[in-house]
């Protein structure tokens, strides 16, 4: 038997249904801020996130999808969305939309990853990005947006870890200050070693729990803001204090890639053991110019879609679904329901029947088997007096309904369930 790759899940029902419900309420909260969706190639050329994400990151050094194509040329399957988003921006003059530029996106990530709980190698995203303001009250929205999110899917406790990374003027002192930290201790595993000087930011990154020991005390970003990011970070708390959202302020919130400034965010939820960050997110200002575009900032997040539905409470076991079965004895009863299936469906009703002579004992069976709301049973003297069987699978109710109205009198009952 050919098995599935490594760190990457197959979906299957019941669990695709609940994945489809996490959506429309993303999509719903993203229509009411905004946003509008964006569906993007999975491969981009290598280079996009080389450039962008940074040659020191985890993500491009160790975990990329990258292949040579049969022309030559250096494809990686997409390891994030931010990147290709500005590309797809700068690519079709998006920038000349007026107002915030805002975008969504779902859909999944790939990353060479050592796979373990919540952490897989096909991944998904529910992605935004808003382009084209820096102003602090953007930042807020996109928290808020992003807290709306997870409440509406039913993710009410949370953590809002919060930090500010300055901008590259900020950054120059901070590095200095750091790159002293860092040489001044030894025992660095060989990552660090490296990365304390080339890119001493990313040493934050590290997974090993050593390091992180060896960090404590480490200087912190945020006391070497300049007045105007410090002054853009106080107002974003500010707001969110308005807004009555709690959150922690983490100096140490780097979020593994290059391109953040400013803030940056990530949300964790208890229940989800070491991978904990169900969703993160920051200000990007230097991306847009760096790969080619005019000097215009942006803010974003994703959500783990994965961890999310982790830590999801579970729907009620056994809940039927809004199905109807249709059964029949005779032939005539089978045309008859033939029929009844198609307008049923016409009528939006999920409907379902058997094709393969089946007797009605077992026809009875598949549908609860299939936990069907109701039975629809066609028999001879029904169909001479013009009406149908309902049974209603939950309780075994049953009932006589008119065929001529049959498709509106189930949809009412399956809306407003006795
Ligand atoms: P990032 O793109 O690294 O900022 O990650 C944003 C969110 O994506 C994280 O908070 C996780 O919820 C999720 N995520 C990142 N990497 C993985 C992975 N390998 N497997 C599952 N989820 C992931």
């Amino acid at each position: 038997m050919i098995r599935a790759i490594r760190g990457m899940r197959d979906l299957l029902p019941p669990e695709t249904e609940r994945w489809q419900q996490v959506e429309l309420a993303a999509r719903e909260l993203f229509r009411r801020y905004g946003y509008q969706e964006l569906r993007l190639p999975l491969l981009e050329r290598t280079e996009l996130f080389a450039r962008s994400i940074g040659a020191e990151t985890d993500i491009v050094a160790k975990e990329m999808y990258t292949f040579t194509d049969r022309h030559g040329d250096s494809v990686t399957l997409r390891p994030e969305a931010t990147a290709q988003v500005v590309r797809a921006f700068l690519e079709h003059g998006l920038a000349k939309a007026p107002g915030v530029k805002k975008y969504f996106l779902i859909g999944p990530m790939f990353r060479y990853e050592r796979p373990q709980k919540g952490r897989y190698r096909q991944f998904h995203q529910i992605n935004c990005e808003a382009l084209g303001s820096d102003a602090p009250e953007l930042d807020a929205e996109v928290i808020l947006l992003l807290l709306d999110i997870l409440r509406e899917v039913g993710l009410g406790q949370v953590k809002l870890l919060l930090n500010s990374l300055g901008c590259p003027g900020c950054q120059v002192d901070f590095k200095a200050e750091l790159k002293l930290f860092l040489f001044d201790r030894e025992g660095w595993c060989p990552d660090c070693e490296r990365r304390r000087a080339v890119n001493a930011l990313r040493v934050f990154d590290c997974k090993s729990a050593h390091c992180q020991g060896l960090l404590q005390g480490a200087p912190a970003l945020v006391d070497f803001l300049c007045p105007d990011c410090a002054r853009h970070y106080a107002r974003i708390k500010e707001l969110l204090g308005r807004f009555q959202v709690d959150f922690e302020e983490q100096p140490r919130l780097v979020r593994g890639l290059d391109y953040y400034t400013r803030t940056t965010f990530e949300v964790t939820a208890a229940g989800l053991g070491a991978q904990d960050a169900v969703a993160g997110g920051g200000r990007y200002n230097g991306l847009i110019r760096e790969l080619g575009g005019p000097d215009l900032p942006g803010i974003g997040f994703a959500i783990g879609q994965e961890r999310l539905m982790e830590v999801l409470p579970p729907t009620a076991a056994g809940a039927r679904r809004e199905l109807l079965f249709l059964a029949y004895v005779g032939e005539a009863a089978r045309d008859r329901a033939l029929a009844l299936l198609y307008e049923l469906r016409q009528q939006g009703l999920a409907a379902l029947m058997d094709f393969d002579h089946r007797s009605l004992k077992s026809q009875m069976s598949l549908a609860d088997r299939l936990q069907a709301a109701a039975a629809v049973i066609l028999g001879e003297s029904e169909l001479e007096e013009g009406v149908a069987q309902v049974k209603w699978l939950a309780d075994s109710r049953q009932e006589r309904l008119p065929l001529a109205e049959l498709a509106g009198s189930l949809a009412a009952r399956l809306r407003a369930p006795a």
